[in-house]
C-alpha cells in the first residue's frame, strides 16, 4: 500500500469516529472567518429539529393507515403522495419508495455507499446509520443486527428485504398498524410511530 491511501484511509477512520467533533471545528473556523453566522447554523438545526423530522414520515404513515386510497397512491408514487401532505422530496431525488411490512414480510433501508436517507420525511438521519458496521451488517447478516443492536427479533418464517438507498432513490418503510389501535384517531396513531420503524429496525406489530 502506498503512502496516500494509508493518510486516506485514515481520514476516512477519523471521519467516523467522531462527526461531532468534526463538525464542531467546521463550524469554529467558519465562524471564525466570517462565512457563516452561528444564527444560520442554529436556524438550520432548529427547522430540522422542529420542522422536517420524523414527525412528517409518521404523519404519512397514520395517513396511510387510515386511509387506504391515500395508501395505495404512497406505494405506487412516494413523491407524489407526501406532497398531497405538503411534504416536499429534495429535487434530486426521483423516486421515494414506501416499503410496506405486511404479517410475511419485514423492511429495511440501508445506503451501504454512504448515507443517503429520506430527510424529507425522517429529518435527520441517526448517527448509526452512517456507521460501517451498520452499512455492512444491514446486507451480510440484518436479523444479527437488528436482534443485537436493536432488540429486534425477525422470526424465521418472515422474510427480510433489504433496501439500498442511494441519491436518486430513498426507502421508508411503512410499519403494520399496531393490533388494537381500531378505534384510534389519525392524530393518536401518529404518536404510535416512531423514526426506527420506519428505518425498519424497529417493529411496532
Ligand atoms: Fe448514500
Amino acid at each position: 500500500m502506498t503512502d496516500t491511501s494509508d493518510s486516506a484511509s485514515e481520514t476516512t477512520d477519523l471521519r467516523d469516529r467522531d462527526p461531532e467533533a468534526r463538525a464542531r471545528a467546521l463550524q469554529s473556523l467558519l465562524t471564525e472567518k466570517g462565512l457563516l453566522s452561528a444564527d444560520a447554523v442554529d436556524d438550520v438545526i432548529g427547522t430540522y429539529e422542529e420542522e422536517i423530522g420524523p414527525q412528517i414520515g409518521a404523519k404519512v404513515v397514520a395517513r396511510a393507515w387510515t386511509d387506504p386510497e391515500f395508501e395505495e397512491r404512497l406505494l405506487d408514487d412516494g413523491i407524489a403522495a407526501v406532497a398531497e401532505l405538503d411534504v416536499q422530496v429534495d429535487d434530486e431525488v426521483m423516486e421515494l419508495r414506501v416499503v410496506e411490512n405486511s404479517p410475511d414480510t419485514h423492511n429495511l433501508i440501508v445506503c451501504t455507499l454512504c448515507s443517503c436517507y429520506p430527510w424529507a420525511v425522517l429529518g435527520l438521519p441517526p448517527t448509526w446509520y452512517k456507521t460501517p458496521a451498520y452499512r455492512s451488517r444491514a446486507v451480510d447478516e440484518p436479523r444479527a443486527l437488528l436482534r443485537e443492536e436493536f432488540d429486534t427479533e425477525i422470526p424465521d418464517d418472515v422474510s427480510l428485504e433489504v433496501w439500498d438507498s442511494n441519491s436518486e432513490i430513498r426507502y421508508m418503510v411503512l410499519p403494520q398498524r399496531p393490533p388494537g389501535t381500531e378505534g384510534a384517531s389519525e392524530d393518536e396513531l401518529r404518536e404510535l410511530v416512531t423514526r426506527n420503524a420506519m428505518i425498519g429496525v424497529e417493529r411496532l406489530a
